[in-house]
């Protein structure tokens, strides 16, 4: 019989990747690389997660050069660029 504590990862304020809610995400402790949503009910796997963090770093980077080049008065920086 599979171990069922459910717990919520409420401590780190996440949101849920399908439909931003706050509140209802848990993870099953004999699952921990996926993740539930009580608000829309879809799961969100670690792997997804990994995939999201990496698309936003890469915003993220994107958005920190910006400015540089922006007041620089070069072509913008692309897309990945660090
Ligand atoms: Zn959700």
């Amino acid at each position: 019989m599979a171990i069922r504590i459910v717990t919520s990862p409420r401590g780190f304020d996440l949101p849920c990747i399908h439909c931003g809610s706050r509140e209802g995400l848990s993870v099953l402790l004999g699952d921990v690389q996926t993740l539930s949503c009580g608000s829309c009910e879809n799961e969100v796997a670690l792997d997804q997660l990994k995939e999201t963090l990496n698309h936003w770093q890469r915003a993220v980077a994107w958005l920190d050069s910006a400015p540089t080049y922006l007041a620089q008065g070069e072509h913008e920086p692309q897309a990945g660029a660090a």
